[in-house]
Order: C-alpha cells, then sequence, then structure tokens
C-alpha cells in the first residue's frame, strides 16, 4: 500500500453535476450566440500546432479574414485571446514610449484604449465627446494637426453606445500628418460596411463573440505596411512578450517559428465563423444585419421606445434603447432573462441607468429573434 507523509484534503473535492446550460438568447452586447456549425466544427479532433493539417488551416483563417475586412495585408491573424487581448496587441506594438496618442473617447471603449496606451508609455491626449456623439472629419483634422500624434485610434461600433465612427476619409487626413490610423472594429466586423484598405486603416482588431458569432477566446488582428514598417523601426523592444507581433508574426508567416501553442479548438471555431461569412457574401451579410435592426428600430418605436442614437450613424449590431420614466431598467433586463432566456444589458458609464443594449450580432441578426424580444419587452413592460 502506498504510504504518504502528506494526507489529501478533500475539502474542494465537491461533486457536481454534468454541465446543463439554460438556453438563453443572447441579445446583449456579447457574446453573441456561437452558429450551430461554428460549435461542431470546434469539437473536431485536435491536431498539433504545427501539424501541416493546421498550418493549411492557419493559411485559410488568414485569407478569410482577409475577405471579412477587405485588406490585402500580410500580417493578418487571430490573437489568442479575447478582443481585448487583440486591442492590446494592437497598442503595444503600434505605441513607444513618449508617442503621442490621440483617442477618441465617446463610450467605454476608447476610455480602455486610453487606458492601455498609458500603460505602454504612450502621451494620451483623450479627444471626448458625450456618450452617442461620433467625431467629425473637422474635429479629427484639429486635433491632428494641434497635436501631431504617431496614432490617431477609433472606435468604429462603440458598443457601449451604439454609435457608429464615420471612418471616410480619416485616413487621408493621417496620411497628411503622418501619422497611423487605429480603429477598433470589435462590433463592426462581419456586421457592418468596412473597408480597411479602401479607408486607408493601418491597424485593426476585433473579437470572435460579436458579429462573427464564434465563442470569445480568439481575436481578429491587422497590421498594414505603415504600421508593420513602424513596428519594426521601434527604439525599443514591443514590452509585452505574449503578443509582440515581432515574434508572433514569425509563426503566422512563412517561418512558423513557435512562439505559444495556438488555441487549435477556436482556430477550428473561427474558420468555421469566416467561412460562413463567405459563404453568404459581406454584402448580403451586411444587409441582413440593417434588415433586423431596422425591424427591431420600428418594433421598438411601436411600443413606445426610443432609440439613444440617431439613425444616421446608429450601429445595427447594438441599438441603445431609452429606458422610459420611472421604470427599473435592471428589473426589466432580470425578468427578461429569468423569465424568457433572453439576456440584454445595462447602460455602462454615461448611460447607466439611462439605456438598455440590445445586440443583433452574426447569427442571432433574425427576424424571429427581433419579434420574441419585442414580444417579451413588450408584456415585462406591462408587467
Ligand atoms: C467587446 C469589445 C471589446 C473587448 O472584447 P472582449 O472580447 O470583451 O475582450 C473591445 N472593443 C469593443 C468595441 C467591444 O465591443
Amino acid at each position: 500500500m502506498l504510504t504518504m507523509a502528506q494526507t489529501v484534503n478533500d475539502l474542494h473535492r465537491i461533486t457536481t453535476s454534468q454541465l446543463d446550460t439554460p438556453p438563453r438568447l443572447l441579445l446583449g452586447p456579447g457574446p453573441s450566440n456561437a452558429h450551430p456549425r461554428v460549435l461542431q466544427a470546434m469539437s473536431n479532433r485536435q491536431v498539433g500546432h504545427l501539424d501541416p493539417a493546421f498550418i493549411a488551416l492557419m493559411n485559410e483563417v488568414q485569407e478569410l479574414l482577409r475577405y471579412a475586412w477587405q485588406t490585402d495585408n500580410k500580417l493578418t491573424i487571430p490573437v489568442s485571446g479575447t478582443g481585448s487581448a487583440a486591442m492590446e496587441a494592437a497598442v503595444a506594438n503600434s505605441v513607444e514610449p513618449g508617442d503621442t496618442i490621440v483617442i477618441g473617447v465617446n463610450g467605454y471603449f476608447g476610455e480602455r484604449l486610453c487606458d492601455m496606451a498609458g500603460r505602454y508609455g504612450g502621451n494620451v491626449v483623450r479627444l471626448e465627446k458625450a456618450w452617442g456623439d461620433v467625431f467629425t472629419i473637422d474635429e479629427l483634422r484639429s486635433a491632428v494637426s494641434q497635436h501631431r500624434p504617431a496614432v490617431l485610434a477609433l472606435v468604429h461600433a462603440e458598443t457601449s453606445t451604439g454609435a457608429r465612427q464615420p471612418l471616410e476619409g480619416v485616413s487621408d487626413l493621417c496620411r497628411e500628418f503622418d501619422c497611423l490610423l487605429l480603429v477598433d472594429t470589435v462590433t463592426s466586423l462581419g456586421g457592418v460596411p468596412l473597408f480597411v484598405d479602401a479607408w486607408g486603416i493601418d491597424i485593426a482588431y476585433s473579437g470572435s463573440q460579436k458579429a462573427l458569432s464564434c465563442p470569445p477566446g480568439i481575436a481578429p488582428l491587422t497590421f498594414g505596411p505603415r504600421a508593420v514598417d513602424k513596428l519594426n523601426n521601434r527604439a525599443s523592444g514591443v514590452p509585452n512578450w505574449y503578443l509582440d507581433l515581432t515574434m508572433v508574426s514569425k509563426y503566422w508567416g512563412s517561418e512558423r517559428t513557435y512562439h505559444h501553442t495556438a488555441p487549435i479548438n477556436m482556430n477550428y471555431g473561427l474558420r468555421e465563423a469566416l467561412r460562413l461569412v463567405a459563404e453568404e457574401g459581406l454584402e448580403a451579410r451586411w444587409a441582413r444585419h440593417r434588415n433586423s435592426a431596422e425591424m427591431l428600430w420600428d418594433g421598438l418605436a411601436d411600443i413606445g421606445l426610443t432609440c439613444h442614437v440617431p439613425l444616421e450613424t446608429r450601429l445595427p449590431t447594438l441599438t441603445t434603447v431609452r429606458i422610459p420614466e420611472g421604470v427599473d431598467g435592471k428589473a426589466v433586463a432580470r425578468t427578461l432573462l429569468t423569465d424568457y432566456n433572453i439576456e440584454i444589458a445595462a447602460g455602462l458609464g454615461q448611460l447607466g441607468g439611462k439605456v438598455w443594449r440590445v445586440g443583433l450580432m452574426g447569427f442571432n441578426s433574425r427576424p424571429e429573434n427581433v419579434i420574441t424580444l419585442l414580444g417579451a419587452l413588450e408584456r415585462v413592460l406591462n408587467g
């Protein structure tokens, strides 16, 4: 018999049941429900992360990402982590200590960019607007001409406010003043018209769990030639080992040098999510998102509710709905979840207590989901 000086403590050895998750309809700011084909793809058996079969899959993921983003950028990869990891990779690799970075702050994710850029030694210039507003090209021009930043960072789709930042023309400005254009496309990729190359975006990142309908855990990132030049000419190394693109790009490039083990099954999932984007086609996908959103907006108006963001800059993927006077917004969201299995979210920051956030992203952007939500919301409000 095996004798040990130390006995095993069973205090934490709990007995739990096999996992059985409730059938939620995820209509909040993310995650959205994964497409069933994505979940199925993720359950494929693993291969090694340098297996020829996996290398072929990596190439396919990169090529399909280029389609989804409308870019030819060679350095287009999925980062191992959620959207925030790709955000941090974008910042860590583009901002050097002392670099000025102008950041559009009109919501929660602009704030997060400021936090990250500051941690990497950037001289952060906050360009502020009320939550729900967007920046005009004149406002961006005056900030860039005044501060002469190395990087201008904007959030294309502010998931905290439901506003879409127009990007047409911004890159001309960035080229005129020789700065990089960095854009958060987490809630726009695969749901909202977006042309990385035609709009001159130098750096973009996204997430898998929003309009791509893949679970969270893998996050697209693309660096264009101007951004790669800046990266290759840094005076100091990238101060984040895990997200250092000078090393990560050698794994995703032709060298295939081991850096860290890619999350194999997340890549299976992302591949399937991107295959779904390519199958449907971007124009059809953008139109589907637009159509479901318009159906939602019309239905909300029918039950007396108003949207926070004006129609011209309202996102089809995320709608902020004003909570009527006297209504307990949190209680409504809780009842939707417990009685109807529907998740929506409360507002954050400046919009805390003022709005609900409703996402219609990817696989979830369908008329039946709009009808289900509107019906449930009307019943809950009429209590
Ligand atoms: C969700 C989101 C992120 C962060 O993604 P995580 O997956 O939560 O890490 C960043 N930017 C925007 C605009 C988002 O909506």
